[in-house]
């Protein structure tokens, strides 16, 4: 063939696909006929809960819900989101200006650059975070200004020691907690310092809130929009996947001031016709009924938090227990290799898929993630494969 085909330089530009490696090694593995436990990707081991299937069940068989979701989607679905943030936080907001559904929300966050990023303008984004937000600022032609994030600092960002040129450029922060990969909580004070900032700084905050309700302490992950002020600032991201194990579904909503969502929205109706009506119906039951349901799925991520951390601790990992998300995240023991090829030899000896660090971020190097989406027998059976292989 004499036609090579080339991308574009925005696909050229993105970081090397990191994971690639380690899914072909746990190919090989699986092959050879070794039972891997994966603790590799954060999606829910649980299925769908049965009343949010039902709904579905029932949503799918009304034709009026066939049609394209028009631009703003289902008027119930909003108002049913606005009722979900003011019972879990005491905020209101107006189901027809300021919520709007999204196809989960990694497509809000991977399109927002887009609505607000001229070439040349900068976002500032955590090392390590969700690879989106920088994806999503180079597809917009933006640069992403790193922030590294330091487990002494509580892993919050140092966003204050960011230069002036940068600042002079930035127009969005991205900031996630409960955090991926730390899973790290941040407290009032941060948000109450990083709002004041925002406003004087005229910056954008995209605060990413996916995992709010995966939680294990008497303290509730805030939304940004408690802080007062916020709202001239700020965008939220909100995320049914990981609450109510619907990653599969693809819904999700932002919140906010109208002069902010609007913009997402432009872009969104040049992109996609919105979230499937009989999906957004579905939604509304599980918003309905989403905290019972994550209690109970917190209690379960919790026992098995407890079991993994303490098989890594017997280990000597220096690993402390996460206060909120399904993520153990921990520095490697002494004397281990750096992130990847630690990942590497663990899958070769073990069987046992991990998330290297570095694949969030060069501030993650000397770090891996563990997804608590594994049943406990295997965390035990991974434990003591564990022990063999370097005790
Ligand atoms: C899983 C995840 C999301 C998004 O999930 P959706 O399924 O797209 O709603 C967003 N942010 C972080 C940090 C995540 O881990």
């Amino acid at each position: 063939m004499n036609f090579a085909p080339q991308e574009s330089d925005r696909l050229k530009a993105l970081p090397p696909y990191l994971f690639v490696e380690i899914d072909r090694a746990k190919r090989r593995a699986i092959e050879k006929g070794v039972k891997v436990i994966d603790f590799g990707v954060g999606d829910p081991d649980q299925s769908t809960p049965k009343f949010i299937q039902a709904a579905m069940v029932k949503a799918i068989k009304d034709a009026q819900n066939h049609h394209y979701p028009l631009d703003r989607g289902n008027q119930a679905f909003r108002e049913a989101a606005g009722i979900w943030c003011k019972k879990r936080f005491g905020l209101t907001f107006d189901p027809s200006a300021e919520i709007l559904p999204l196809i989960g929300s990694k497509e809000g966050i991977a399109h927002l650059p887009l609505a607000w990023v001229n070439p040349g303008d900068v976002t500032l984004v955590p090392d390590p975070c969700y690879p989106p937000y920088k994806s999503g600022t180079g597809f917009a032609g933006g640069t992403p200004y790193l922030m590294p994030l330091k487990e002494e600092s509580g892993f919050l960002p140092d966003y204050e020691s960011v230069p002036q040129d940068v600042l002079k450029k930035a127009k969005i922060i991205f900031v996630n907690y409960p955090n991926n990969p730390t899973g790290a909580m941040a407290p009032r004070s941060f948000y109450e310092k990083l709002v004041r900032w925002a406003i004087s700084h005229k910056i954008i905050i995209a605060s990413d809130l996916a995992y709010s309700e995966v939680f294990f302490g008497k303290e509730k992950p805030l939304s940004i929009f408690e802080i007062p002020g916020a709202k001239e600032v700020a965008i939220e991201f909100h995320s049914l996947s990981k609450t109510c194990n619907m990653t599969g579904w693809r819904v999700g909503f932002a919140v906010g001031r109208a002069e902010l969502i609007n913009p997402l929205l432009k872009v969104k109706s040049n992109i996609d016709s919105g979230v499937f009506t009989a999906i957004q119906k579905a939604s509304i039951e599980a918003l309905k009924n989403s905290f019972g349901f994550s209690k109970k799925t917190n209690m379960m991520y919790r026992r098995r938090r407890d079991l993994l951390v303490a098989g890594l601790k017997e280990l000597d990992f220096p690993v402390k227990p996460n206060p909120a998300t399904f993520y153990v995240f921990t520095r490697l023991f002494k004397g281990a290799p750096d992130s990847t090829s630690f990942c590497k030899e663990l899958l070769e000896k073990t069987g046992i898929v991990i998330t290297p660090g570095v694949g969030f971020g060069a501030a993650g190097d000397g770090y891996v993630r563990f997804a608590l989406t594994v049943p406990e027998p295997e965390i035990r059976e991974a434990i003591s494969r564990m022990k063999k292989a370097f005790k």
